[in-house]
Parts: structure tokens; sequence; C-alpha cells
């Protein structure tokens, strides 16, 4: 069993993750014509590097998305960071 690092709540169990996407892509311009293909591939085309990859989970418990990079074939964990920013008034 793995532990990944929430960057709000720690170390957890890796069941409690759920992988959403690679990190990088962008979004199709809607206020253009996008086709079918340029929306499967960036809905569902996936780069699956072997190595390092940089990739968007949830940690389901706290409903926070973050940044995870890990290495695919060690699957060592080396960083994790939140995406979203703090709110300064
Ligand atoms: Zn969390």
């Amino acid at each position: 069993m793995q532990r990944f690092p929430c960057p709000f709540c720690g170390l957890r169990d890796e069941r409690e993750f759920h992988f959403s996407a690679e990190a990088g892509k962008t979004r199709p311009d809607t206020t253009q014509d996008v086709s079918e293909t340029e929306w499967r591939d960036y809905l569902y085309a996936q780069a699956n590097p072997v190595g390092v990859s940089e990739e968007i989970w949830v940690h389901i418990p706290c409903r926070e998305v973050f940044l995870m990079k890990r290495n695919t074939v060690t699957m060592e964990v080396l960083s994790s960071r939140a995406l979203r920013k703090e709110h300064t008034p």
C-alpha cells in the first residue's frame, strides 16, 4: 500500500485519492469551433510518460485538488502542492 501526501492533510492511504488528469493540458478555446477530435484528445488522451510525471489528483476526504509530481517507474512521490491560492484580504 502506498501513501500519498495531500498538501492539506499530510500522508494518507492511496485509496483516499483519485487521479484527475495529467498536468499541463490546455483546454480548447470554446470561443472558436472545437472539433470532436480536439475534445476527445483534451479529455481522454494521456501522454502516460515513463518516469517523472506531473498529475492532478483529488484527495477525496478533503475534496482538495492538487498537483503531484511522481515517478511512474519507481512510484516515488517527488512533491505535491496545492493548486489553489490562499485568499488574502
Ligand atoms: Zn486532504
